[in-house]
């Protein structure tokens, strides 16, 4: 394109030159008819035309040159043929051909400078349109040209139409999106996307984008929903099928233009983070797997120390049964004695008991290796780690922190498990919401001083009155396939922190069931010097 304006150019200035060297002999012309003919009008004025020839032909202080030429050989032929019969008509003539010849200079000096300034406006437009196609050529991250008029006249019309929530219009026509996608049509594409989808040139990406659209992706819908709402950017998560079928999971950026033009060369960015979702699906895995094994182990010795040390109470208790039954199958029965030896049997049950705690406090203890944790990039950690997650609910996520908040001192892995398991816990209470309506919020305060508060609330099916207190219960599940011992964990961890963990229903005020659960933990604020 640089090189075609580059090209034009040379080939005005040449001819623009040549006409200028035809100023030269007209301007001889009109002088020697002014000066030696006696036609009695302002042949000077003529002199214009000498101007509008030499003009383009000159650089810009040439033209005032030029004019200034022009009027001293107007004025010499007015010298040489009225120096003897000087009258007031021939001066006026004469005065004439001078304006009009300052002025065209004027004129012309003006238009020269506003080419100029056109010129420089158009080569500049040029070299970045150059850069542009530089960047969008060899740039390794995936960009597509789209053309986005056809779908952006339907949200147009349908708003006209009285739309005005388009995602709930979307749920009540569900083959709107698509067929809409079906009118996003990609122009152009880089080496990149070729690459990205598997195809041996770009004309087998061009065209409309639908096909490369995986049904049941909810990335588009949310696109179209950001074109609606007149949003001049977009960026998420999304799915695309390659040409050879393979599933990619990408991140989404596109500019919308925010003039109402240029809908028709859309920029859409697009990053692989296929390899990555797989790496951390695999570190998931592992750190589930960790967890378990770490559960397993925590579980074996704390089996073989209670076994150990419950041993001696429980044989004391058997033997005191023993000793208990003899004296009340004497006859008479000695009751004082039989007594004595419940009474033993109370005291070792209670010890038992004891060790129980005991035990399990120990164990705890020694799992925990405690550090320094700001609530706020735990919870960011934990939106990453179930990122993939999150979006497959097709959950909004909301979160709402407040400022200043003080660390508080738990164990990281700990903490991080028990919001994966609040946060899948809402997910799945989400199962049978409506998918516009599925949110998930995350927030954190402090409701009160030396305390930081958790809530991570969702708009699922809520607590059933009658499971309410048995929520934490181990193994207690509504779940087909659930094991029940999420939040029964939950809660030991947090409270090993010092902590607490309640559920609410979110319309408490109600009371009923159906509009979302609560569930919330505060933790002590770490003391100054911890
Ligand atoms: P699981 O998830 O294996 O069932 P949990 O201990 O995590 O075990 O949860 C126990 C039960 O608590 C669930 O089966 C469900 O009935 C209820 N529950 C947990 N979280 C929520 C929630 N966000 N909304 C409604 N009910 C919930």
């Amino acid at each position: 394109m640089v090189a075609g304006f580059g090209q034009a150019q040379a080939a005005r200035r040449k001819s623009e030159r040549r006409l200028g060297l035809l100023a030269l002999p007209l301007a001889l012309l009109v002088f020697v008819v002014d000066t030696f003919t006696d036609i009695e009008s302002a042949i000077a004025v003529l002199y214009v035309l000498v101007l509008l020839l030499a003009a383009n032909a000159l650089p810009r202080a040439g033209i005032l040159l030029a004019g200034g030429g022009c009027a001293l050989l107007a004025v010499l032929s007015f010298l040489a043929s009225h120096w003897t019969g000087m009258d007031l008509s021939s001066i006026l003539r004469c005065g004439v051909s001078l304006a009009a010849i300052a002025i065209t200079s004027v004129l012309l000096r003006r238009d020269h400078e506003a080419r100029a300034l056109l010129v420089s406006a158009y080569g500049a437009l040029s070299r970045s349109e150059k850069r542009y196609r530089t960047m969008f050529e060899q740039a390794r991250v995936s960009l597509w040209e789209q053309d986005y008029t056809g779908v952006k006249q339907a949200l147009d019309e349908l708003r006209a139409g009285g739309v005005t929530d388009f995602l709930a219009h979307a749920q009540a026509n569900p083959g709107l999106a698509r067929a809409m996608a079906a009118h996003i049509v990609t122009t152009n594409v880089n080496e990149a996307t070729v690459e990205l989808l598997g195809a041996s040139d770009r004309t087998e990406v061009l065209g409309p984008v639908d096909r490369f659209l995986p049904v049941g992706d909810t990335a588009l819908l949310q696109v179209l929903h950001a074109l609606f709402e007149g949003r001049d950017r977009f960026e998420g998560r999304a799915e695309l099928t390659g040409l050879d079928g393979r599933p990619l999971a990408v991140l989404l950026g596109i500019s919308f233009p925010d003039d109402g033009l240029g809908f028709d060369q859309v920029v859409v960015g697009v990053v692989d983070i296929t390899q990555r979702e797989r790496t951390q699906e695999a570190l998931l895995a592992a750190q589930a797997e960790l967890a378990r094994a770490a559960r397993a182990a925590t579980m074996g010795a704390l089996s073989a120390s209670i076994a150990h040390e419950l041993n001696q109470p429980l044989g004391a208790i058997v033997l005191n049964a023993q000793t208990c039954l003899r004296w009340l199958r004497r006859d008479p029965p000695d009751l004082e004695a039989a007594e004595k030896t419940v009474e033993r049997m109370v005291r070792d049950g209670k010890r038992a008991g004891e060790i129980v705690q005991r035990t399990r406090s120990v164990l705890v203890k020694e799992a925990a290796r405690d550090e320094l944790i700001e609530l706020p990039q735990l919870v960011e950690e934990v939106i990453l780690l179930l990122e993939r997650e999150l979006s497959a609910s097709s959950a909004t996520l909301i979160t709402d922190f407040a400022a200043d908040l003080p660390p508080v001192k738990a164990y990281r892995v700990g903490l991080q498990q028990v919001l994966i398991n609040l946060f899948t816990n809402g997910m799945h209470a989400m199962a049978a919401t409506a998918p516009a309506a599925r949110e998930l919020t995350v927030t954190i305060d402090r409701p009160g001083p030396g305390k930081v508060r958790v809530a991570v609330g969702d708009r699922g099916t809520g607590i059933d009155d009658q499971d309410r207190g048995r929520l934490f219960d181990p193994f207690f599940t509504t779940k087909p396939d659930g094991m029940g011992m999420g939040l029964a964990i939950c809660r030991s961890t947090i409270e090993s922190f010092g902590g607490a963990l309640t559920a609410r229903n979110l319309d408490e005020a109600g009371g009923a069931a159906g509009g979302g659960a609560i569930f919330e933990f505060t933790l002590p604020a770490a003391a100054k010097g911890d």
